[in-house]
């Protein structure tokens, strides 16, 4: 049978090993063999024993752990043709030409690049006496699929990406542990949730815990946002509210582009009203944890539909980013998706807040 391989690329999140077990499942049933690659790129580069030959047991017991137990890595050598060409001898030394990854949209770039790449690098091993000709004839073309793995939604072409769910798990009992105790002393306090181009987790996270403000890098408010905060918490206090969250992603900016902090948030309203607030970054804790059951289930669908779409694939099949849609999994070109979501990044540097809005394609 034939081989693929799968690995895990850029920030962790809740939900990849979920979906690395579906790929490896998948492959395992329908006859063919996995490999599993650690540390991303940096392991396809190393070769050796970053390789692991998967089989139905060796990713048993894994779908609710966080994190990647086959790690993740941000790897220099691979932007370079030449890393490229080492990862690509280690692949054909095992006959993989058939690759999963399971990353952000750097990653996935990267997938397509070395694809584009393929037969130029096989043609360079050849010539070097690396690899034999019969070597590059067996794996001549590559087949790439992606899979988005990313706590932020900050992908385009996907209702949700793995790891968002139980990030926002995490933000929620944070919120709730906080509300619980901050209720008893009528106190203010300022959330900062992660999302540095993408406004999701703070919106939800907004919603669901009734804030009475939420900055979103893609929905700058007003500039005199000072004003209006400060007479909305004025307010809040005198209907005897004795609680308000003020949620901030990390990548909040105002109108002009300049960064809106929970430090600049909480100054504000000391000024203004001489409240005091209290700051909670939650940083990592939102990484962290027990995967979701949507993620664990979201990553199933997916890792298994990354499989098969790898299978396949031939040598004029457009390369596919594994999405969600209307709470179907889907097929849709890698780079097209990709592209939009560098453009949304590239239209909220613009400070272009409502095409970045548009593209993503999200109300
Ligand atoms: P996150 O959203 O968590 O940042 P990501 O996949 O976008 O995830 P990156 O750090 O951008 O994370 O990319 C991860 C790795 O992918 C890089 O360290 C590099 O090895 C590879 N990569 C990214 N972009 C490219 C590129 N243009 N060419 C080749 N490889 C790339």
């Amino acid at each position: 049978g034939q081989s693929i391989a799968v690995f895990t690329s850029g920030g962790d999140a809740c939900g990849m090993n979920g979906a690395v077990r579906a790929c490896v499942r998948m492959a395992v049933y329908l006859g063919c063999q996995a490999f599993m690659i650690r540390e991303g790129y940096q392991g396809m580069v190393q070769g050796g024993d970053q390789f692991v030959k998967a089989t139905w047991a060796s990713v048993s017991s894994i779908i609710h752990v966080g994190g990647t137990i086959i790690g993740s890595a941000r790897c220099k050598e691979f932007m370079e043709r030449e890393g490229r060409k080492k990862a690509a001898y280690n692949l054909v030394q095992r006959e993989i030409n058939r690759l999963i990854v399971i990353g952000g949209d750097g990653s996935l770039t990267g997938a397509n690049i070395f694809r584009i790449e393929w037969t130029g690098l096989l043609d360079d091993l050849v010539a070097s006496g690396k690899i034999t000709p019969q070597q590059r004839e067996k794996c001549k073309d590559l087949h790439i699929v992606g899979v988005v793995g990313s706590i932020d939604n900050d992908f385009c072409g996907t209702d949700l990406t793995i790891g968002t769910d139980s990030a926002l798990h995490r933000i929620t009992e944070a919120i709730d542990s906080i509300a619980s105790t901050a209720y008893s002393h009528q106190r203010i306090f300022i959330m900062e949730v992660m999302g540095r181009h993408c406004g999701y987790l703070a919106m939800v996270s907004g919603i669901i815990s009734e804030a009475d403000y939420v900055f979103c890098p893609e929905a700058p408010p007003p500039l005199d946002w000072h004003e209006r905060l400060c007479s909305k918490l004025q307010k809040e206090r005198e209907c005897g509210q004795r609680l308000n969250i003020i949620i901030i992603a990390e990548g909040a900016n105002d109108l002009n582009g300049e960064p809106i902090t929970a430090q600049m948030v909480k100054q504000v309203i000391f000024d203004r009203l001489g409240w005091d607030s209290r700051i909670t970054v939650l940083g990592h804790v939102q990484r962290g944890g027990a995967t979701s059951a949507y993620d664990r289930i979201l990553a199933c669908r997916m890792g298994a539909e990354a499989t098969v779409a790898v299978l396949e694939s031939t040598a004029t099949t457009t390369p596919v980013v594994i999405v969600l849609v209307n709470n179907q999994i889907e097929r849709i070109p890698l780079m097209g998706a990709v592209e939009r979501t560098q453009a949304v990044n590239k239209a909220l540097q613009d400070k272009d807040w409502a095409k970045a809005i548009a593209l993503r394609g999200v109300a």
